[in-house]
């Protein structure tokens, strides 16, 4: 296999540092803001989960990330990766860094690979497109080593994306994601659409790269089950906002946001089989939000300064990221990340 080392990374600091992200869409209707305000930082090799409701900003998040969104889009804040900022950046100069320092695996495999061209061309024409000019056998190794990195076969680079299984194309669209070694991947709801099994099969090569490779990964979904045995800290988005950031296990263990605490208490668990327990009510929509916490109108430990004043998203234990006004004292700490 080629050679996977990379220059020394400072572990101390974050590879990517996301401040004050926003994004707006404009619509027949007027502007709508999918993403509001999200502050976070991702360390090296750092797993971190990023969950919510549908429609909570998760995967435009991760098209901002990538300034993979188009107009009539605005993208404001800060994202620092390797000492630039992905937002101010020239669209020349983020095109380099897709896929060589930040790269994404996309939703849904079937749509993303270009029904056409053969496995091994689409994944050495990545590596063109971002890596500059290396000779044709060199491009032709790193492609068979991406492939046999994800499982498969350096056969099936020979294949059309129409002769492989749902689970062999979204290996194939991790081994393009991870193909130029970048600092960060983002696994955008990487096994929805695949059966059980092989979900798994997906979830464990996203891993094992992660753990090879060193890279920091941010996991997008849904199952909070899966989360739980996955990810280092995890990340709950509601209607556009970060609710809560926390490490894995104190999340879990001790929720701090009553929207954190329903997600838990929704898992199905073994002693109440066949109860489900859902969260009442529904998101609220983009165009019309409530005044004051957005989750006023669903939480059930609401009081009268909820419907009136935003809770600002604060350290409110160290390590541990929340905006609800229930941990918000003089203690807290006021420092927004
Ligand atoms: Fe619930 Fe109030 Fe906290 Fe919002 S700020 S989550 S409404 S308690």
């Amino acid at each position: 296999m080629t050679d996977r080392t990379r220059p020394e990374t400072d572990l101390t600091r974050p590879v990517l540092s996301v401040r004050d992200l926003a994004v707006q869409y404009y619509t027949d209707d007027g502007p709508v803001r999918a993403v509001n305000g999200v502050s976070f930082d991702l360390m090296p090799g750092e797993k971190l989960g990023l969950v919510g409701e549908s429609g909570s900003g998760k995967s435009t998040m991760a098209l901002a990330l990538m300034r993979l969104l188009r107009a009539p889009t605005t993208i404001t804040g800060e994202v620092m990766l390797d000492g630039d900022d992905l937002i101010t950046l020239p669209e020349r100069g983020v095109r380099q860094l897709r896929s060589s320092k930040i790269s994404m695996i996309p939703q849904g495999a079937m749509n993303s690979l270009n029904p056409v061209t053969k496995i091994e061309k689409q994944i050495i024409d990545t590596l063109e497109d971002h890596g500059g000019r290396r000779d044709k056998r060199e491009l032709l190794g790193l492609a068979r080593d991406a492939l046999e990195s994800v499982g498969l076969r350096r056969s099936v680079g020979k294949m059309y994306p129409h002769e492989l299984s749902g689970g062999m194309k979204q290996r194939v669209c991790i081994a393009i994601a991870v193909a130029m070694q970048p600092q960060v991947v983002i696994a955008d709801e990487p096994t929805s659409a695949l059966d059980v099994v092989v979900q798994r099969q997906v979830m464990d090569t996203i891993l094992k790269l992660q753990e090879e490779l060193g890279v920091a990964v941010i996991l997008i979904g849904h199952d909070m089950g899966l989360m739980a045995q996955t990810v280092d800290r995890l990340a709950v988005m509601y209607a556009g906002k970060l609710a809560e950031l926390s490490p894995i296990h104190d999340i879990f263990a001790d929720p701090l946001h009553p929207y954190t605490e329903l997600l838990i208490e929704s898992l199905p668990k073994l002693a109440d089989r066949g109860t489900f327990r859902g969260i009442p009510g529904l998101p609220p929509s983009l165009r019309s939000m409530p005044s004051g916490c957005l989750f006023h109108p669903r939480c059930p430990k609401a009081f009268d300064l909820c419907t009136e004043l935003a809770p600002d998203y604060l350290e409110s234990e160290p390590s541990r990221f929340v905006a609800c006004h229930l941990h918000q004292s003089q203690e807290s700490h006021a420092v927004r990340r």
